[in-house]
């Protein structure tokens, strides 16, 4: 469970919903308990939006000392699999949250809510229309006009019960019959139009198998999922807002009918998190990973939480974000930068840092004895003296990076070039003599002469005066290692809306928006002791940014290592 000061987030900031806890405390309301669930539907990966929602419900629960459920929303037999449930338990669980005992599935109440259902009928406060489904949608009205009553709608209660049993038992088709609440016809809110609670579907469930073919629908099944579950807070995304008079609708007449007790959950909505340069809806998802434009639901560039966890980014990252951008009853846009901040805070935090040539050039240092070696000592943490130090080989062949030498330098240059003294860090001064090309002219070997008396932690070392530090990796004992360059997988942070200059009546898709650099594959090499790095750790390579051992690929002897985030924000400069 997170700890705000470990994670370095500040404690948590009161919003609209701690408001209303705060105030159903002091009435006592739920005699103190704070019960809240994160209920998702298992028919996709998560995404940082959920992140969002499990930090929050999750969040509320730690902070008032009460539980938060993780409840899977499995009413929907068709779109359901088992491949989803594991991943949002490993998700949940990945993000540092822990629902104890509280781990339950809709599907386990479908007795309860047949239940309810009769319980409703018999109360004349349901009903089974026949209508087909496109004279039931006609008789809907508008947004502007009522509705129109059913010519069922005044099914005698015996008659009702009769046809929704024999609707359970199998005796109809799909489609023949649908129980209704009976609500209003004329209310201005569309959602209390008599709206169907129950369907026959038959299709088999990934947990009650073929036992139903009836199935309760969304806006029925949720209200009593929190009722049977005792939840206090119910905290779901704006979109839910016309949804709740119906909410309270049927736990009232539920409540009445003596099936459950008062105080009954309340449903509070919050503004969903939308992200710039990436889209947060399970469909596009999952169009991105079928139709082959990531390389699967982990790939590091997708914004789910696996992905997340592959690129590099981290529970503690994900939980200092929802802090940072609180919660709200209006919807807005978080820039991607936040979300990256947040990463690189925690990461700065806790990696530690090793050396890596991203773009590999030779330095050969002449006056250095062939075939000697040494040991040159750097820490682990430029802040965190107790993470202590490490040593790295040091020889007369060196790899630094392409862009550190320039044979002619450009102005302000203060690398290598020519006559220019540059310390190698935490090794020694050395000064450029040259360099040897190929027959086109690029560079191939950076020549230079060190200075014996300079080396790093030596009483030397201070009289030499440098401007350029640069990294580098000895040619001998470099692990040489496969690196991917991930960024953002959209190109622009609005993926698929309209833009200025967009011809009339074109539709912009998504797909069009994707960034065609989000990926770039390179041979590194690194400094030997990242050899036998394993899977999952993460560092600071000086002056590149932040990198994990892939959790697939990456095994001792052959690392592989992922960009989670570059040490600064290169796209709030105007990278498009
Ligand atoms: P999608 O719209 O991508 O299909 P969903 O809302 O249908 O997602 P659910 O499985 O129903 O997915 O979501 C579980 C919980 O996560 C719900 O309470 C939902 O409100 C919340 N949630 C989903 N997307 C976001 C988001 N972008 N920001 C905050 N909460 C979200
Ligand atoms: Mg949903």
């Amino acid at each position: 469970m997170s700890d705000h000061s470990a994670t370095g987030a500040a404690a948590p900031v009161s919003n609209f919903i701690r408001a209303i806890i705060d105030e159903d405390l002091r009435t006592a309301k739920w005699g103190g308990r704070v019960e809240t669930r994160f209920p998702p539907e298992p028919n996709g990966y998560l995404h940082y939006g959920h992140a969002k929602s499990i930090c929050l419900n999750f969040g509320l629960a730690r902070d008032y000392g009460g539980v938060c459920h993780l409840r899977f929303d499995d009413t929907n037999p068709e779109k359901e699999e088992q491949e989803y449930v594991d991943a949002i338990i490993e998700a949940v669980s990945w993000l540092g949250f822990d629902w104890g005992e509280h781990l339950y599935f809709a599907s386990d109440y479908f007795d309860t809510m047949y239940a309810c259902a009769t319980k409703l009928i018999e109360a004349d406060k349901a009903y089974v229309d026949s209508l087909p489904a496109d004279e039931m949608r006609a008789l809907r009205g508008t947004l502007t006009e009522a509705g129109k009553d059913s010519p069922y709608r005044n099914r005698g209660v015996a008659e009702n019960l009769d046809l929704f049993a024999r609707m359970r038992d199998g005796e109809f088709a799909e489609g023949a019959h649908v129980l209704r609440a009976k609500v209003d016809m004329a209310s201005p809110n569309i959602n209390l139009r008599d709206p169907v609670i129950y369907r026959i579907r038959r299709v088999p469930h990934h947990r009650s198998g073929d036992r139903w073919c009836v199935y309760p629908l969304y806006t029925f099944a949720h209200p009593i999922e929190d009722a049977i579950e005792n939840i206090t807070h119910s905290v779901c995304t704006l979109e839910f807002e016309d949804q709740r008079p119906f909410y309270d609708w049927l736990l009232d007449a539920l409540a009445e009918a003596g099936q459950f007790t008062r105080p009954l959950p309340r449903q509070i909505e919050f503004a969903r998190l939308n992200l710039t340069y990436v889209v947060l809806s399970k469909r596009k998802l999952i169009q991105l990973v079928d139709d082959g434009h990531v390389a699967g639901w982990d790939d590091p560039r997708l914004p789910t939480l696996v992905g997340a966890r592959r690129r590099g980014f981290t529970a503690e990252g994900f939980r200092m974000f929802a802090e940072r951008i609180g919660v709200s009853k209006s919807d807005s846009w978080i820039d991607m930068s936040v979300l990256e901040e947040c990463m690189r805070d925690h990461l700065n935090d806790v990696a530690e840092r090793r050396v890596a040539v991203l773009d590999p050039l030779r330095l050969v240092i002449t006056n250095y004895p062939e075939g000697q070696r040494e040991l040159c000592e750097a820490p682990n943490h430029p802040l965190k003296p107790e993470l202590g130090t490490r040593t790295m080989p040091f020889g007369r062949e060196l790899w630094i990076e392409r862009e550190d030498f320039m044979e002619v330098p450009s102005k302000g240059f203060r690398r290598l070039f020519p006559d220019n003294l540059v310390r190698l860090r935490y090794g020694y001064v050395v000064k450029c003599t040259g360099c040897e090309k190929d027959a086109d002219g690029n560079v191939t070997t950076v020549l230079a002469e060190y200075m014996p008396d300079s080396k790093s932690g030596t009483p030397g070392a201070d009289t030499y005066k440098v401007k350029g530090n640069l990294h580098w990796v000895s040619v001998a004992e470099g692990c040489k290692a496969e690196v991917r360059l991930y960024d953002r997988l959209f190109a622009h942070p609005y993926p698929g809306a309209r833009r200025e200059g967009d011809a009339e009546g074109v539709e912009r898709s998504h797909i069009d928006d994707l960034n065609p650099d989000s990926m770039r594959t390179i041979t590194a090499w690194l400094e030997p002791g990242l050899r036998d790095v394993r899977a999952e750790q993460r560092y600071q390579f000086e002056r590149h940014g932040y990198f994990v051992a892939d959790r697939v690929d990456s095994v001792a002897g052959a690392p592989v290592f992922n960009r989670t985030v570059t040490l600064k924000d290169s796209w709030s400069k105007g990278k498009q």
